[in-house]
């Protein structure tokens, strides 16, 4: 059997989600809302069924998908995109990761990557024979190591993948670190990809910039976004990528080998969805973050060191000052069998030696009542 998934773990969210069933405890750890998205997306999910959108749609996406897409691009970040040729649609942004990877990377390129980070990065760069190059930032701020970067790029080095919000982080990386990141990956004449799942998640008037952007960076960038968050339909699965037209080429023969097509009723609804109003889009932020303010203000009364979230769905907190003796894969077992709440260990979001071990996620994307109770059963158990 293949070696390297061999030698993969059980997914983390998997692992704790089974944990938190098993101990019937308040699951703030694998990252779903506990509200379905908008009834009209919906609602137009159901009623395509019924309008005959049950047979394979075309390969790069259902035309009013991309279409929307291409629209989005334009109404949020004025990027010109052609419908036709520049945007592909996956069965999630974990499908587009792999088919962006897939496109640029060959055997023996060096790709880096940012610590902490999602899981599936590092597999499937390892999967597609590439060497990943790891640079960390810094907590508590997440700071971005600019000098460690730019030296982690090489004369092998093909690509970058960034995630910006950044889950765990909610870190939104500025103006000023994009533009030394668009100025490190033109003088390696390198391509990005850009995992913007949490593009619409974003608090205090921090804005989303994609990298893509950027002067310079229209070629070189796959920009990846999901439906599931954008419209809290997480099992839905439809990401998209916006990609200049050659590249858009390559991620689609990708996805032809990955899944071929996404299910096309759920893209007529996606297409209806991008198209809301900028209430919406304003009401999904402002509604999380009350959320994060609950659950933040929450952990740091019980005596947590709770890290700023700045995007995302996520906070990470520090649990040092509750004195608990072990690292953070112990504290997130015992707060899920002991306090009947679960969180995510930050370290499962490090491959390299050292991760920081005393941090614990928690996602802040449900009812307020369900945060309060969460809340009260931590207090109680500390
Ligand atoms: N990237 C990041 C950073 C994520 O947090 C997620 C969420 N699961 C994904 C990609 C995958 O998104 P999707 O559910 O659309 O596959
Ligand atoms: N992205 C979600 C999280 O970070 C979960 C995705 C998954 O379960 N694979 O919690």
């Amino acid at each position: 059997q293949n070696t390297l998934l061999a030698s993969t773990g059980t997914t983390i969210f998997t692992v704790m989600s089974a944990l938190a069933t098993e101990h019937q405890a308040i699951n703030l750890g694998q990252g779903f809302p506990d509200v379905d998205g908008p009834d009209d997306v919906v609602q137009a999910a159901a009623d395509a069924l019924w309008d005959g959108r049950n047979q394979y749609p075309p390969l790069s996406g259902v035309p009013e998908l991309r279409q929307a897409v291409a629209t989005a691009n334009a109404r949020f970040y004025g990027l010109a995109v052609d419908p036709a040729t520049e945007v592909v649609v996956t069965s999630g942004a974990t499908e587009a990761i792999t088919a962006c990877l897939m496109a640029v990377l060959n055997p023996g390129d060096e790709c880096v990557l940012v610590e902490p980070l999602y899981d599936t990065y590092l597999p499937v760069v390892r999967m597609l024979g590439a060497i990943p190059r790891l640079v960390r930032l810094t907590p508590p701020k997440w700071e971005f190591p600019r000098a460690e970067f730019a030296a982690a790029f090489g004369p092998k080095t093909k690509a970058v993948l960034l995630n910006s919000p950044g889950n765990p982080t909610g870190k939104i990386f500025t103006a000023a670190e994009l533009a030394f990141i668009a100025d490190v990956v033109q003088r390696h004449d390198c391509y990005a990809v850009c995992d913007e799942v949490y593009e619409h998640l974003t608090f205090d008037g921090w804005n989303h910039i994609p990298l893509m952007t950027l002067p310079g960076m229209r070629e070189r960038c796959m920009r990846i976004g999901s439906a599931g968050k954008t419209f809290s339909l997480t099992g839905w699965k439809v990401g998209y990528v916006t990609a200049d037209k050659s590249l858009a080429a390559t991620v689609a023969k990708a996805h032809q080998l990955l899944t071929f097509t996404t299910p096309p009723n759920l893209q007529r609804a996606v297409a209806i969805g991008l198209a809301k109003d900028d209430a919406y889009f304003a009401g999904l932020s402002s509604a999380l973050a009350a959320k994060r303010d609950r659950l933040a203000e929450g952990l740091a009364r019980l005596g947590f060191g709770v890290l700023e979230a700045r995007g995302s769905y996520f906070i990470t907190a520090d649990f040092r000052p509750l004195g608990f003796a072990g690292d953070d894969v112990d504290f997130c077992r015992a707060l899920t069998v002991e306090a009947k709440v679960t969180a995510i260990p930050v370290s499962a979001f490090y491959a390299g030696p050292d991760a920081p071990a005393h941090f614990a996620r928690f996602a802040f994307c449900k009812k307020e009542a369900v945060l309060d109770e969460a809340l009260a059963r931590i207090e109680a158990w500390i």
